[in-house]
């Protein structure tokens, strides 16, 4: 049967017939390049209110404060290199195709059959990161909750109280538990676990899963004691390390000059699956650099238990997603952290930073301090430089187009170029200019 066919008519539908008052003010507006029916919106809105001589102003106004609320990029001079805000990581790559073509996306190409769309960026997440195995779902918290309920529905799931965190966005760990219907075994204390706690709450009772949580955002000193999820891995139950900041190997190789001495301690994907950790949990869009995304990797039957439950299909990512992923995994691949903003920005060297920033004004030159942000590496900082403004101007610089997203330090503008594309130096150069 054909599809029914779409009536076109450029005459609105009776409901939406309005006094020609309204309808006219909104085509006097439409350069401000929003639809229609958002035009006549803000029209009704600006004839409903105040001196009907200046409507067309208010309508214009309306009607570009809301186009300016839409989506859009964004110049993140912050220095916070994975800002929450901002979307984290900035990688939009996709695979090289037509997008007026569809894609492969659930097809095996040899056997003209369906096919699984795990299979593509998952196998190369896990080649990258040395795992038998890899999936991919929309966040490292959907990770977390589909693999603790594949793995340990209605049974326990061991882990230290000083690891029950809350990690920005409301991702508590008890709370992820008892959703995923695993049963939460604390052991230890808020500043004191040891092997031995594990090694007795296994022995009580009917436990699935021991689990470590890295401290992405915070940090215990002090009189402390913990098990790190490598030595955890004698105890009999598989463990999961819910890793959350997603570098992929300690090595960085695919950076020219090796890691940067900031990711000092910092857990990494490879190595905690070398030491014999079975499954590892990871965002996407933090040390990995790519979309917003969440990764298991590790051991093949364990991954394809994780496959295979029903919660998977709600968590599953779109093309978009997946394809996004595959480009940043043959990036990896190809050991080309240029390729990757997060991590060119992350290692420009700061003399770099301050001959753009005096290129820009050599006389609001100077050093500041950029972070990861993003919830990792907590009280990590980066030399970095850029530009600063006496008083406060954060609010005029994120009028601009686009706009520039600064910050404010001491009662002056901090302008952070570590974060800012160099391709956007002049855009800096004009935002600074106009406001003096
Ligand atoms: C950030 C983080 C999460 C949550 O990751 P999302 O991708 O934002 O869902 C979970 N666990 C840890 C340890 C994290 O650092």
């Amino acid at each position: 049967m054909a599809p029914p066919e779409e009536t076109h008519s450029d005459a609105p539908p009776a409901s939406e017939q309005r006094p020609p008052s309204v309808d006219s003010l909104a085509r006097a507006i439409s350069d401000v390049g929003l639809p229609h029916p958002l035009l006549v919106d803000a029209a009704r809105a600006a004839v409903a209110t105040g001196d009907p001589a200046e409507a067309e102003q208010r309508a214009r106004a309306i009607a570009g404060e809301q186009a300016r609320s839409l989506l859009t990029s964004v110049v993140n001079a912050t220095g916070v290199l994975l800002h929450t805000n901002m979307g984290r990581s900035p990688w939009t790559n996709l695979p090289d195709r037509d997008s007026s073509r569809y894609s492969s996306l659930e097809l095996n190409l040899d056997s003209g059959e369906r096919g699984s769309r795990q299979d593509r960026a998952p196998r190369l997440l896990a080649r990258m990161c040395g795992a038998e195995s890899a999936m991919v779902v929309n966040n490292c918290a959907a990770a977390v909750l589909l693999a603790l309920a594949a793995l340990a529905n209605g049974k326990g799931v061991v882990v230290s109280r000083g690891e029950l965190v809350e990690i920005g966005g409301g991702f508590r760990i008890p709370e992820v538990m008892s959703q995923s219907g695993a049963n939460l075994v604390e052991v230890g204390t808020t500043n004191r676990t040891r092997l031995g706690d594990f090694e007795e709450a296994i022995d009580d009772g009917d436990v699935a899963l021991a689990l470590s949580v890295h401290r992405s955002n915070y940090r215990i000193t002090g009189f402390t004691e913990s098990v790190a999820a490598c030595d955890l891995t004698g105890l009999g139950v598989p463990v999961l390390a819910d890793l959350g900041s997603g570098l992929v190997d300690s090595a960085c190789q695919w950076l020219e000059d090796g890691p940067p001495s900031w990711l000092e301690g910092e857990p990494a994907v490879r190595q905690t699956l070398e030491a014999g950790v079975d499954l590892v949990t990871f965002s996407g869009d933090k040390l990995l650099g790519g979309p917003q995304a969440g990764i298991i990797a590790g051991r093949a039957d364990l991954v394809a238990r994780c496959v295979a439950h029903p919660l998977a299909r709600a968590l599953r990512p779109g093309g978009l997603v997946l394809g996004s992923l595959q480009e940043l995994a043959l990036t990896y691949l190809g050991r080309d952290g240029r390729s990757i903003p997060f991590w060119r920005m992350a290692t420009t060297p700061v003399d770099e930073l301050r001959r753009r920033a005096s290129a820009i004004s050599p006389d609001l030159t100077a050093d500041t301090t950029a972070v990861p942000g993003g919830g990792t590496l907590p009280g990590v900082e980066i030399p970095s430089a850029g530009l600063v403004i006496p008083g406060d101007r954060v609010a005029e610089l994120r009028t601009g187009a686009p706009p520039i997203i600064a910050r404010v330090h001491d009662g002056s503008t901090v302008i952070d170029l570590r974060t800012v594309h160099p391709r956007d130096d002049d855009v800096v150069r004009a935002a600074i200019d106009s406001l003096t």
